[in-house]
């Protein structure tokens, strides 16, 4: 099979002929029609995650069909359309497994990380880190959702939150035009809060009530002149972004923080006490979470944008994401 290797943290991809991969009693074989790019993957790239060892094959928004199953799986049969995302199996014996917390496993593995993942023709995945792909959904559109999808609906659907409530998603890229689509189905008011003003059309097509453009208007004031923000999902990778709408939030409003910035965040800490709000974090979700937020996006028609490379432009491709140029997400088609 053709992979897209990265021989050590910080080298170019390498491109390789291999042979398909076994699963091990416990795994499924996934034959890849589509793996999503996301900006987690310079974990991979460039170094620096302490599991990540070398020739890894990136790649953690992976989506296709079973093609062989271990001696052991008996939930899942070839030809079954699946998916794995960044949470890529555990352990069932850790304290946090024990209590039903699979993301917060001691053991955890991650997708394109601790094993390899989705930049290839085939990848062998635990079985209980699979979710299944709904068939009106394609592999194409499934694969950003298996990250970027479930990261903002579990978020939002984790989040103390009624229909009607005053719900902004701030940064309309990868993970915020996925944000407006959920806030938006799940009935809340909805407001795109960006400093690019020429994505205000977009953001009203996606579902958006609201659109605040924070290149000309001071976010907080423009929340508060709204009657104050039940929740603030941040999916822009900006402390001074995050820190910019903190003052926007009413009572027990909270902001969410789903986008990692560089740096850390100063915080209002007057008007977190006044509204006994709270600026909080949110990861992804386990398998079921993933399967979960296809099957609503089946039924709500929630769709990411993306740009579809073949697996031998993956340098091409990698870099749209890394320059942040892309619009919005970009899936290879191995
Ligand atoms: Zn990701
Ligand atoms: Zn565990």
């Amino acid at each position: 099979m053709r992979a897209a290797v990265v021989p050590a943290g910080g080298e170019d991809f390498e491109h390789v002929e291999r042979p398909v991969p076994e699963p091990d009693a416990d795994e499924v074989r996934v034959a890849v029609e589509a793996c999503g790019i996301c900006h987690s993957d310079a974990f991979v790239v460039d170094g620096g995650h302490p599991a990540v060892e070398y020739p890894r094959v990136p790649g953690h928004e992976v989506a296709g069909a079973v093609d062989a199953v271990g001696e052991n799986v008996t939930q899942w049969t070839v030809g079954d359309r699946v998916g794995a995302g960044w949470h890529g199996g555990h352990c069932f014996t850790c304290e946090p497994c024990r209590r039903g917390n699979f993301l917060g496993c001691e053991n955890g593995d991650i997708t394109g990380l601790t094993f390899d993942g989705g930049y290839a023709e085939y990848t062998t995945v635990p079985s209980e880190a699979l979710a299944a792909v709904p068939d009106d959904l394609s592999a194409v559109d499934a694969a950003p959702l298996l990250c970027a999808g479930v990261t903002t609906y579990n978020a939002l659907r984790n989040a103390d939150l009624q229909p009607g409530d005053l719900v902004a998603v701030q940064g309309i890229g990868g993970l915020g035009h996925l944000g407006v689509q959920y806030a938006h189905a799940a009935g809340y008011e909805t407001v795109a809060v960006s400093r690019s003003p020429d994505k205000e059309s977009l953001a009203t097509d996606l579902g958006a009530d609201h659109f605040v453009d924070a290149s000309e208007t001071d976010p907080a004031a423009a929340l508060q002149a709204l009657g104050g923000a039940d929740a603030v999902l941040a999916t822009a990778p900006s402390s001074e972004a995050i820190a910019s709408v903190v003052g926007g939030i009413g009572a027990d409003g909270s902001v969410i923080v789903v986008g990692v910035p560089g740096e850390s965040v100063a915080v209002d800490a007057q008007h977190l006490i006044g509204t006994a709000g709270a600026v909080e974090g949110w990861g992804s979700g386990d398998a079921r979470d993933s399967q979960d937020t296809l099957e609503f996006s089946s039924l709500r028609a929630v769709t990411p944008e993306v740009e579809t490379f073949p697996l031998e432009d993956v340098e091409a491709a990698y870099d749209r994401m890394i320059e942040n140029e892309a619009r919005f997400r970009v899936v290879l088609e191995p």
